[in-house]
């Protein structure tokens, strides 16, 4: 059987990757794709938690660029990241797996709020941990809250599922010149302005040493692969001597 490369990942999935083909909301086949993806990967003996966001459902900047408040708006975000870990809660638990949401933005009725206790109970429990909404803060992203989470969750790489198979100079489905990076260092996503996560989510995980691996989330089982050093992916990393 392969070896995972890491031990202990943090697993980005955007809200968008829960849709599926719709143009809304959660897609209860993606989001069992999805688990059934995790469950391959975990299977081969890493520790994985995971951040999810909200995008499928709700984002604070766009009700904000209509003029309502940016702040309110971003507490509906939360709200929204907090309804798909409960949607991948439910699925790990259909299949007899013990999940545990963690949120950052306090609804005890729903789940338990994020502590660092908690996580390391739920992480000593075995437990798949699934960080929900976001920071607990407006104006931050999960992005940002996948590198806080993954620093605080000890883990040695975020990996983050996307609509591509890796980092590109430019949006390849508008650009078919643009070119594909196998490996980068974190400086190079904040000079060359790649936007495949925001500036403070990518200068967290340099500052804490965090791998950043960025692959696609069409292909079934790429998650395992990657992580056994397979598949199609772009590594980002900054040797020590360079931080
Ligand atoms: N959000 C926030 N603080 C956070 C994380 C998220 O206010 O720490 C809000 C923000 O409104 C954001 C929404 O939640 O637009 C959904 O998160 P995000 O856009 O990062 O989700 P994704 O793009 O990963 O689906």
């Amino acid at each position: 059987m392969s070896k995972p490369q890491f031990a202990r990942i943090l697993y980005k999935i955007s809200g968008e990757a829960l849709m599926g083909n719709q143009s809304f909301g959660i897609d209860p086949d993606m989001v069992s794709r999805v688990v059934d993806d995790i469950a391959a990967a975990r299977d081969l003996g890493a520790s994985i938690a995971l951040v999810v966001g909200g995008g499928n459902i709700f984002r604070g900047v766009a009700l904000a660029s209509k003029g309502a408040d940016r702040v309110t708006g971003d507490h509906m975000g939360m709200l929204a990241i907090v309804m798909n870990a409960l949607s991948l809660r439910m699925e790990f638990e259909k299949r007899g797996v013990a999940a545990t949401v963690l949120s950052g933005l306090a609804v005890p009725q729903v789940c338990e709020t994020f502590t660092q206790r908690g996580l390391i109970e739920a992480r000593d429990r075995g437990d798949v941990i699934i960080f929900a909404g976001g920071t607990g803060n407006p104006y931050f992203t999960s992005d940002t809250a996948a590198a806080l989470r993954a620093a605080e969750f000890g883990a040695e790489a975020i990996f983050k599922g996307t609509q591509v198979d890796g980092i590109y100079s430019a949006d390849p489905k508008k650009d078919p010149g643009a070119k594909r990076y196998d490996h980068l260092a974190h400086d190079d996503l904040l000079e060359q302005q790649l936007g495949i996560m925001d500036a403070s989510a990518v200068a967290l995980a340099r500052d804490n040493s965090i791998d950043l691996v960025v692959f696609s989330i069409h292909e079934k089982g790429e998650l395992a692969r990657v992580l056994c050093g397979g598949g199609t992916f772009t590594l980002v990393n900054t040797p020590k001597s360079k931080k």
